[in-house]
């Protein structure tokens, strides 16, 4: 009999790829995939365990399905993700119900867990020993990964670019979850972006936790592995010129670093647009800024999340570089893609933060000008270096310097989009929303309304921006109501 599978994801665009990944594979071995939890004979959740929050939420989810299987217990119940990862055997702990744990360098093993479920389950036996337990992998085998088509989206597609995080911000359990940095193979992501692009799709989010440290190690071992081959290429890439990825790193002594990737997406796929997500600061160099600059598929938005506005704090995160040398990257940034869109993330209440420390960000805030920008309040994870000191800005303290930064940007964002009111911008219709209105997002990545028919949906199309609401622009087709084709679009916000 064929199983049903409800899956449900928390946190972030890497989890989301995953939770696709897993459909897939799910599909291809004779699952079928259902939309409510009452329908499904299996059940998942893929966590997310960057905030106690997220975990609490998993932990809540999950409780009110152990209710449902003690009225059906043949469900199956598992926990996939960062806090698999994370907690481990605490989720059985608190979960007795739940049948298997699996951690992100799991993933591509479900099948065969699940089967190892059913298998237990068939021998009869129970207790504490029947639960599945799988965290332990370090690095994510991406030789194993599955080739399936399955995607959330019909527009836009996710493509993982790397998996894992090498740095060690003192606040993140990231590293501890996703393991040691390992990237994809170059003629892999341009096989999968070109045959994304074939099957229609206009766009494609590169991800990575930290994507400007691509190219550093390959599952083959090669890769620029550390700061000083690479400053050693860099030099070698100034006197040849900028070079692209190529298939084979081995084949050449050139970079192979994140910017050469985006140049061999622009050059040797049809994808229109290309985005991607994060960039840390620490190894965002001036070529990414050119390749922004230059190639055309590359969108001129840059996420490059500062976390916070004191240099005596950015010292405690450990986050590698000062406010000084930040700003100077975004000038250089605006002085080589002057119409770019920049957002940020930003901690409040981290251990030690002082009014004047707080007020920094704000003067950092207030200097930048973000786009946007995402805020969290500190949340302190178990196993990280600041998990040990205390956690001493009061909860009353976080939330009030999260409202100011809020409104901050608020304000910001605001008078930002209200300058746009009357250009003219690029849009790529995605679907529409629950008003029957087509959306869209702008090359800035801002989200743009439009009245019109069906058929613009995966279309790029101009629009002239008529009023803002919130965070979201108002347009109607500019007056020619032409279809923008690859190369020929504005390049305005
Ligand atoms: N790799 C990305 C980077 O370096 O910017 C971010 C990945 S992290 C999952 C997303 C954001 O969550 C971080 O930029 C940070 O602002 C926030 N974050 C991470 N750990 C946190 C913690 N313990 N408490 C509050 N926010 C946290
Ligand atoms: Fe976490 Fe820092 Fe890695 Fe981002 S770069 S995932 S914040 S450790």
């Amino acid at each position: 009999m064929v199983q049903a599978v409800y899956l449900q994801t928390y946190g972030c665009q890497m989890n989301e790829r995953d939770s696709e990944e897993i459909l897939g594979m799910l599909i291809a071995h004779g699952y079928a995939i259902v939309e409510r939890e009452e329908e499904a004979d299996v059940i998942l959740l893929n966590t997310c365990s960057v905030r106690a929050h997220a975990e609490e939420r998993a932990f809540g989810k999950m409780g009110l399905m152990q209710k449902l299987k003690r009225e059906r217990p043949e469900l199956v119940l598992g926990i996939l993700g960062c806090m698999a990862k994370a907690q481990r055997e605490e989720v059985f702990r608190r979960l007795p119900q739940v049948d298997l744990v699996a951690g992100p360098a799991e993933i591509y093993d479900l099948p065969d867990l699940l089967a190892g479920v059913a298998e237990r389950r068939q021998r009869a036996e129970r207790g504490a020993g029947a639960h599945v337990l799988a965290v332990d992998r370090k690095v994510r085998p991406l030789d194993r990964r599955p080739v399936t088509g399955y995607r959330a989206g019909r527009v836009t597609a996710f493509v993982t670019i790397m998996e894992g995080c090498d740095k060690k911000c003192a606040y993140c359990i990231v590293p501890t979850t996703r393991g040691q940095e390992v990237s994809r193979p170059v003629d892999e992501i341009l096989d999968e972006v070109q045959q994304l692009a074939r099957a229609g799709y206009r766009q494609v989010i590169l991800l990575g936790q930290n994507v400007n440290s691509y190219g550093k190690r390959f599952p083959d071992g090669s890769g620029w592995v550390g700061p000083a081959r690479r400053r050693a290429l860099l030099q070698l890439e100034a006197r040849n010129g900028p070079g692209e990825a190529d298939a084979d790193p081995r084949a050449t002594p050139r970079l192979v670093d994140f910017p050469a990737l985006l140049r061999a997406i622009d050059r040797k796929t049809s994808i229109d647009r290309v985005r991607f997500t994060t960039s840390h600061p620490f190894d965002a160099h001036e070529e990414l800024f050119r390749v922004m600059a230059e190639c055309r598929a590359v969108c001129e938005f840059l996420h490059l999340p500062v976390q916070t506005g004191s240099d005596g704090i950015l010292r405690a995160m450990r986050r590698g570089y000062t406010t000084e040398t930040y700003l100077a990257q975004i000038a250089r940034l605006r002085t080589l893609v002057p119409e770019v869109a920049v957002s940020t993330d930003i901690i409040v209440g981290f251990p030690g933060e002082t009014e004047t420390d707080f007020e920094a960000t704000c003067a950092l805030m207030e200097r930048v000008r973000y786009d946007s920008a995402f805020v969290f309040k500190y949340s302190p994870r178990p196993g990280t270096e600041a998990a040990a000191w205390p956690d001493d800005v009061p909860q009353l303290v976080k939330e009030r310097r999260n409202q100011v930064i809020l409104e901050l940007q608020a304000r910001i964002s605001r008078e930002k989009l209200e300058a746009g009111v009357g250009s003219e911008v690029e849009v790529l219709v995605e679907e529409r929303n629950r008003r029957g209105q087509l959306t869209g997002k702008s090359r800035g990545n801002t989200t743009v309304v439009i009245e019109g028919p069906d058929t613009l949906i995966g279309e790029l199309v101009a629009a002239r921006v008529t009023r803002v609401t919130g965070t979201t622009m108002i347009g109607e087709l500019a007056d020619c109501g032409e279809r923008l084709t690859c190369g020929s679009g504005a390049r305005s916000h």
